[in-house]
């Protein structure tokens, strides 16, 4: 089958309505110092003008088979726009969409101003809400603070209530940085417990010095270190699929699932191409993705060039095929590249084992986690394959382990409280099968 053309695949443009102004002041924000490339009287909102042009283009750079649209708004902190922008917004989508296309809206919010009001409308127009949260409030309170320097923790759980109580469902977006990455399993079960059903970990990657390739890259204080980024994902998977398979959703988990199973990846970070998720700012300069809003890949403005036109130009073609064009040698070789593809390219900066650039910096996370999952993953893939749902992995697993235990208590081998639990986990007993 040939490959299809950039234009015939469906295409994604996160909205940026009021650039990179928000209301607090996290430390690792990486889109705070857009503000730069502005001027600096700069009137960050997204006009009635350009958000009309924005809506109107996004859905006819749609391909006709092509039967839903997401629209995605991101900030900075969106909720500043106020709430008739998001009533407009909901208006001019009615206003342009043809009607076999689906609308789906989500808002990635700090939460702080979700209130009842805010609920109510997210609620009646069925808006899937992203809620920036990094876990209990010690984990949570170490960077995302406010302006005046405070800890945002208890206004975030005000808001989750609010959404509670108008039976609002939100994902959980969870930055994965220093500080956190210890603590996999208090994270988690906070986030399931709190009410989250899906969760995306988005590792802090900080990078100063934005051009240097070293074996040693340095990086800013609160990224996540790469053995410590895998140790993470492994200790939320190993709570996760002994607990919660088809009932929360991780979506790094449901990734490599669907990787196991051929399943095209849903997600650019894992995909091996890039180039289909770009991002507008409030004045509706079009650039080639979220994390590359810079001079150097702004694709142009909408005002003068339909959004189709800029995506689809070749310079945007290039920057998507780049992702794959320039794995070093050590990914093409690697047996878990159908999975990870090489990742994001903004986190491309480390030496390759021979000395070649371009290896992911958290490559070492990623194999960990991904030789970790496999023998899980090949097990779910099989269930699905055979009609069952994936949560049977959870049965399996008790009944595995009961065995273990049984086995080790028949060669006179009960294990002490302490000792390496007999399933192979590598916890200790009282950690692991001894709770049952
Ligand atoms: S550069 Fe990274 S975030 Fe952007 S589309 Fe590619 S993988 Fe996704
Ligand atoms: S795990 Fe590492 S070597 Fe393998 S594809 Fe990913 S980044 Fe490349």
């Amino acid at each position: 089958m040939n490959k299809p053309a950039p234009s015939q695949l469906g295409l994604h443009v996160i909205a940026k309505p009021i650039g990179p102004v928000c209301n607090l002041r996290c430390a690792y924000c990486f889109y705070l110092e857009k503000e730069q490339l502005y001027s600096p009287e700069e009137q960050w909102r997204m006009t009635d003008e350009t958000l009309e042009a924005y809506i109107r283009q996004y859905i006819e750079a749609q391909p006709d088979n092509v039967d839903e649209i997401d629209f995605a708004f991101q900030g900075g902190e969106p909720t500043l726009m106020g709430l008739d922008f998001f009533r407009r917004v909901i208006e001019l989508q009615k206003k342009y969409a043809p009607d076999h296309l689906q609308i789906h809206n989500s808002l990635q919010t700090n939460g702080i101003l979700l209130d009842d009001q805010w609920c109510e409308f997210l609620r009646e127009h069925d808006i899937l809400v992203g809620l920036s949260i990094d876990g209990p409030v010690n984990l949570h309170d170490k960077y995302r603070r406010d302006r005046q320097g405070r800890g945002t923790f208890d206004r975030v759980v005000a808001a989750v209530r609010c959404l509670a109580r108008h039976n609002v469902q939100f994902n959980a977006m969870t930055c994965v940085n220093r500080h956190n990455a210890d603590h996999p399993h208090r994270v988690y079960t906070f986030l399931r417990d709190a009410g989250a059903t899906f969760i995306q970990f988005i590792p802090i990657v900080e990078r100063p010095d934005q051009e240097s390739t070293t074996p040693k890259p340095q990086v800013g204080p609160a990224s996540v270190l790469p053995g410590q980024f895998g140790r993470f994902l492994t200790g939320v998977f190993d709570t996760w699929v002994q607990n919660d398979v088809g009932q929360v959703f991780v979506r790094d988990f449901d990734h490599a699932l669907a990787a196991w199973m051929n399943v095209p990846a849903s997600l650019c970070v894992y995909a091996p191409t890039c180039g289909r998720a770009v991002a507008i700012e409030h004045n509706g300069d079009l650039y080639s993705c979220d994390h590359f809003v810079d001079e150097r890949h702004k694709l142009g403005n909408i005002h003068e060039k339909p959004i189709a036109e800029l995506a689809n130009s070749p310079f945007q073609r290039k920057f998507g095929e780049d992702k794959s064009d320039t794995l070093p040698p050590c990914c093409r070789e690697c047996k878990f590249l159908f999975a990870c593809n090489g990742a994001c390219p903004k986190d491309r900066f480390t030496l390759a084992p021979d000395g070649s650039p371009g290896l992911n910096y958290l490559c070492e996370g990623f194999k960990m986690f991904f030789s970790h999952v496999e023998p899980y993953m090949k097990a779910m893939a099989g269930e699905l394959e055979a009609g069952r749902p994936a949560a049977g992995i959870m049965q399996q697993l008790r009944a595995y382990k009961q065995q273990a235990v049984s086995n080790a208590a028949m060669e006179g081998k009960t294990p002490r409280r302490n000792s390496p639990c007999p399933c192979g986990s590598g916890k200790k007993f009282k950690n692991c099968c001894m709770r049952g």
